[in-house]
């Protein structure tokens, strides 16, 4: 019987390992902690964004710089497939407002455990506390509790994850082996440092909502979060990609008012109201008035539909949702094979890709692992022989 390793049990792994094993190769999952799948899980914590309802090509679209090659993997399997996918786990799902798909539960522990019985049932082995260190003649090694250990595999697929929350086990660190097929990782959907002066302590934690955030091209409509920190949450998600690459950020705090009417209710008589008041009373919270007194605004209306907001650089990678860079896709054959290694293929956030939040990460993670294990049965079949 012909075999394969998966490294790495995180949903790109796993759905490679379920291509592999639907074309009978006895597969192996080996992962370094000691269970599967703890970012996947992490992300069910706030509702498992799956994917987005939304136009192919939209959906495509929403990978910057994405290669030919990704375009065609996501045309392949894009949200369409993404939610017949998790129905055929016996999930419910259901397309949230903005599009967003998630499973009725929001949670990914039902889905997991589903997903790997029905991997258990195909047969798939996973094994656990395996740390890939390395490639060893014709094998790959592990640092094991046991050991050192060198598995050989007629194929082998990488699905090590990107280089943040490294406590769930991506930590990137697989970077070293693969050095000259990778592109340095940066963080994405990440939130930025901003020292605040002191009057902004009592608004940390507050939600500035609803905000229009204009950074370079992008310009989006959604909220974010005051902290000690600095700024973060889904709205400079949304942005970080440009901001991150030094595009300048601009606030609308009043997304629902034109100029005009913003104007228009400024005007109005301020009789013994402070200005704190009428500000509020013209639709503004407390924090979006913290934010504009912090830039030292003059409370115009061009100046409330246009605030600047400077920052300090992006927070720490590991806190980031995802990264950018990895495993370069020059690096890799049509299969996602990696060229320096034939018959080592690569999937997931491991590789060269980014992607705003919204289901678009986990989607991309699923069709890469699915076209990486398909692509092994390939070129096992045509080669037929173990790898050199
Ligand atoms: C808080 C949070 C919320 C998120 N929410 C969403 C969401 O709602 N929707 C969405 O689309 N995306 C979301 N994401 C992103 C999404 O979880 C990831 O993009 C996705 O899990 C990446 O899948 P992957 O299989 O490529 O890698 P991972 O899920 O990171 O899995 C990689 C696996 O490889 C293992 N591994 C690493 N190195 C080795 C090694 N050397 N040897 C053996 N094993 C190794 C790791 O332990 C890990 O289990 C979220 C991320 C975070 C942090």
């Amino acid at each position: 019987m012909k075999t394969a390793i998966v490294i790495g049990a995180g949903p790109a792994g796993l759905m490679a390992a379920e291509e592999l094993a639907l074309a009978g190769l006895q597969v192996t999952v080996a992962e370094s902690k000691p269970s599967p799948a703890r970012k996947f899980l992490m992300a069910g914590k706030s509702g498992l964004n799956l994917t987005k309802d939304e136009p192919l090509k939209d959906f495509i679209a929403a990978f910057p710089d994405a290669s030919p090659l990704l375009r065609d993997i996501l045309s392949g399997f894009g949200p369409e497939e993404v939610k017949v996918w998790a129905q055929s786990l016996d999930q419910e799902i259901f397309t949230g407002s903005s599009g967003r798909v998630f499973p009725k539960t929001m949670k990914a522990s039902p889905l997991l455990r589903a997903w790997m019985l029905r991997l258990n049932n195909l047969g798939v082995a996973l094994r656990t506390r395996m740390r890939w260190d390395g490639f060893e003649g014709t094998g790959v090694s592990f640092d094991t509790p046991d050991g050192r250990e060198v598995v050989t595999a007629d194929v082998t697929v990488l699905a090590c994850g990107g280089a943040s929350w490294s406590r769930l086990g991506s930590d990137g660190a697989w970077s070293a082996i693969l050095d000259e097929a990778c592109v340095p990782f940066k963080p994405a959907n990440m939130g930025f440092e901003r020292v605040w002066s002191d009057h902004m302590q009592r608004h940390f934690g507050a939600p500035v909502k609803p905000v229009g955030l204009h950074c370079g091209s992008q310009a989006v409509k959604g909220e974010f979060v005051v902290s000690s920190r600095g700024i973060e949450g889904s709205g400079i998600y949304a942005v970080s990609r440009e901001m991150r690459d030094g595009a300048d950020l601009f606030l609308d705090l009043m997304p629902d008012l034109d100029m005009q009417k913003l104007q228009a209710r400024l005007d109005k008589p301020r009789g013994k109201n402070s200005l704190t008041n009428h500000l509020r009373k013209s639709g503004l919270s407390p924090v979006k008035i913290a934010l504009l007194r912090e830039i030292g605004s003059d409370f115009s209306a061009a100046a409330i539909k246009h605030m600047p907001l400077s920052h300090d650089g992006p927070r720490p990678m590991d806190e980031a949702i995802s990264v950018a860079g990895g495993v370069r896709f020059d690096g890799l054959d049509q299969g996602l094979m990696l060229k320096s290694h034939p018959g080592v293929f690569c999937a997931g956030e491991m590789l060269d890709w980014e992607a705003p939040t919204g289901g678009y990460l986990i989607s991309a993670c699923l069709a890469t692992g699915r076209h990486a294990g398909r692509a092994a049965v390939e070129w096992m079949q045509n080669r037929g022989h173990p790898q050199s």
